[in-house]
């Protein structure tokens, strides 16, 4: 299986900032035994921003543009880095690739995105991509990762893409403050009234939120990929979806 895992920033580091390297840990391990057992494994990873907090010691999330990119600039090598370790303890070799709109708007650039993606799964590596976010404003770029993880998943062929979050899946009302909210297993059709519960349901870290994840949703089942969102806290929940076992939420793929 050929899958997409989009991991959040709150899934990767605490709220100081600092590494959650339990997680991450735990996450590396996960895929590089996924990969083993033969999976393909291509990873959309947040956290140049959050971990260049960190590695910058700030006090907080820059909420000015030059302030984010200069952290995303210092927080992306540090990402980088931390993945290059982990993935190296299991013998997997990690590739980064750093797009923007631009790039994957253009034919020419986006061919050569495609290219190299599948040049990267034959000789074993793991793909490992994030947008450029040091030339990439929000309004220019991609914006969120929840998107660009859906543009990589169409681009490259997947059969599946799991956004790792902060919240478990979709519920029917926000969880964070709803008691009686539920959590619905599977999302066969996109309708107004799904669309309708991603409204005011943030992250607590990072910036997408349930709007961005059910937009990316759009993207792949309208080209016949499954998606799924799960508990980024227990990335051992990917073993059950290679098995196809229920987690989260899952988003049909319309048939073509
Ligand atoms: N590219 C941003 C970062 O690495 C994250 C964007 C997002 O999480 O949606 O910090």
């Amino acid at each position: 299986m050929r899958i997409a895992v989009k991991i959040g920033t709150s899934t990767l580091t605490h709220k100081t900032g600092q590494l959650n390297i339990r997680q991450v840990e735990n996450l590396c391990r996960i895929l590089s035994d996924l990969k083993n057992a033969g999976h393909e494994i291509i990873m959309i990873s947040s956290g140049a921003i959050g971990m260049g907090v960190g590695k910058l010691g700030l006090k907080s999330r820059p909420t000015d543009i030059p302030g984010k990119q200069a952290a995303a600039a210092v927080g992306q090598c540090e990402l980088m880095d931390t993945y290059d370790r982990l993935f190296s303890v299991y013998h997997h070799t990690v590739a980064q690739i750093l797009l923007t709109a631009a790039d994957v708007e253009n034919e020419e650039r986006h061919a050569n995105f495609r290219n190299t993606i599948f040049r990267l799964l034959e000789l074993g590596a793991l793909p490992i991509i994030n947008e450029n976010d040091t030339v990439a404003t929000e309004e220019l770029g991609i914006g969120d990762n929840d998107t660009l993880g859906a543009i990589v998943a169409v681009s490259t062929d997947a059969d599946l893409l799991v956004l790792l979050s902060d919240i478990d899946g979709l519920y029917t009302a926000d969880p964070r403050r709803d008691p009686t909210a539920k959590r619905i297993e599977t999302v066969e059709k996109l309708d107004e009234k799904i669309l309708s519960l991603g409204e005011g349901v943030g992250s607590a870290l990072g910036t997408g939120g349930m709007k961005t994840k059910l937009r990316a949703a759009q993207i792949v089942t309208g080209n016949g990929i499954d998606m799924i969102i799960a508990d980024g806290s227990e990335p051992a929940l990917l073993y059950d979806i290679v098995e196809g076992k229920p987690v989260g939420t899952r988003f049909l793929g319309k048939k073509k």
